[in-house]
């Protein structure tokens, strides 16, 4: 017998978007009225093609360049080893103080709460994490809760992965409540790209739990490009910010999707417009398969610096790059 429970219909919308993930890149080219034969797709790396629907949509049909497609397209030139590019490259490893629980910086601890995300960005520094040595289940998730209540120093954690929104409601306030016997807590952080690649996730339960919450929150969403930001992201953006102390967005430099000053400006216009203000800049970190779309620095501080030009200072972000044993992350100039 089919049960009400068993039934697609009874999941959340945004656990269905999932369900009908392009997972696929040759379906998905082929859709965008592209050649997969003329694209170069990568053989399987290992760290597989993930794309939602909605984030598909924004894409521009018949455009191989498109700079959304670029982000999550696996192309030949990722097998390709270069030197420099390993699997580590901002020191994880060494930043882990329990299991999945990694201490980088004074005062903040970061929690990966899983691996799953919504989209597979092939420039992502965790494409090569070891997440099932990682992941935050019922015990580690008690032991780092103990973990911080003898680190009265750490006043706020991060919840991370992966992507944390890509848990579910009842999961999330698991940790939340887990968090909640942490006297010293002062904030919480989400760093998500969730509100920006599966935007129905924003949903009604989604902000009881936001709602509900006794810290102020700080979310730090993630787009490269202008486009990414369309009416359904400004609409989950508002709910979130209806809810949180601030919102803020990040981005990393990608050679062919935002290395010119004019896509630049324009992202930072519109993540203002969607209501997320410029937080960090990265340079690429270099994790092996990502050399394609290394911009190098002094490309970087001209760039910054025509945005420097161009735009009111609270919508020029922050040029940083990630270094093993550095106590933040560092200013590039
Ligand atoms: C980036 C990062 C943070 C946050 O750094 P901020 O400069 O406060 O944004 C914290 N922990 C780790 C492990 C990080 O990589
Ligand atoms: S962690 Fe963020 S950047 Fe990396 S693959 Fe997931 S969504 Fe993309």
């Amino acid at each position: 017998m089919i049960t009400a429970a068993s039934t697609p219909q009874a999941l959340p919308a945004w656990q269905q978007e999932m369900r009908a993930a392009w997972r696929d890149p040759q379906e998905l080219l082929r859709h965008l009225e592209l050649d997969p034969a003329r694209l170069g797709i990568g053989d399987d790396t290992g760290f597989g093609f993930l794309v939602t629907p909605s984030f598909a949509a924004r894409m521009r049909r018949g455009d191989a360049n498109d700079p959304l497609l670029r982000q999550v397209l696996p192309t030949r030139a990722e097998q390709l080893d270069q030197p420099g590019f390993g699997d580590d490259p901002v020191g994880d490893g060494a930043s882990r103080v329990r299991p999945g629980m990694l201490q980088k910086y004074a005062g903040r601890a970061l929690l990966v709460t899983t691996a799953a995300c919504p989209i597979h960005c092939r420039y992502c520094f965790r494409r090569e994490f070891d997440y099932g040595a990682e992941r935050l289940d019922g015990a580690r998730l008690a032991a780092a809760a103990s973990w911080l209540t003898e680190r009265p120093d750490v006043t706020e954690v991060i919840l991370s992965g992966g992507d944390p929104l890509m848990l579910n409601d009842r999961r999330l306030r698991r940790i939340t409540d887990a968090l909640a016997s942490v006297p010293q807590l002062r904030r919480l952080r989400i760093h998500t790209r969730v509100p920006v690649t599966l935007p129905a996730r924003i949903d009604a339960g989604f902000m009881d739990w936001l709602g509900g919450l006794p810290w102020p929150t700080v979310f730090v969403v993630h787009a490269n490009h202008a486009r990414e930001f369309d009416d359904r992201v400004a609409s989950a953006l508002t709910r979130i910010r209806s809810a949180a102390h601030a919102v803020l967005n990040q981005a990393v430099l990608l050679a062919g999707v935002n290395d010119d000053a004019n896509a630049l400006t324009e992202l930072m216009e519109a993540g203002f417009d969607a209501g997320a203000l410029p937080y960090y800049l990265h340079l690429l970190d270099r994790v092996r398969g990502s050399a394609h779309f290394e911009t190098d620095r002094a490309r970087a501080l001209e760039l910054v610096d025509d945005l420097r030009r161009r735009l009111p200072g609270y919508l020029v972000p922050r040029l940083v790059r990630e270094r093993a044993g550095v106590p933040y992350k560092l200013p590039v100039i």
